[in-house]
């Protein structure tokens, strides 16, 4: 059975935009990037479900390579 993707991201993005927004801010300038081997701004990612928390799926402001932020 397929899974509804568009409800599943509608209710993690619910669970992000519950967060204030300068907490939010300050959690993709806090993405540690494996490649970089440092602490790098997470760009045009996407709010997934990652029980119990949510992630934040994206690319590396600094060499462009897939990065990922749980956040319980
Ligand atoms: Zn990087």
């Amino acid at each position: 059975m397929k899974k509804n993707e568009e409800t599943i991201s509608f209710s993690a993005n619910k669970k992000w935009l519950a967060i204030p927004v300068d907490m939010r801010k300050q959690l993709e300038r806090n993405v540690f990037c494996s490649y970089c081997l440092d602490v790098v701004q997470i760009e045009n990612y996407v709010v997934k479900e990652s029980p119990p928390g949510i992630a934040l799926e994206g690319t590396c402001k600094k060499c462009g390579k897939g990065v990922a932020r749980f956040i319980e």
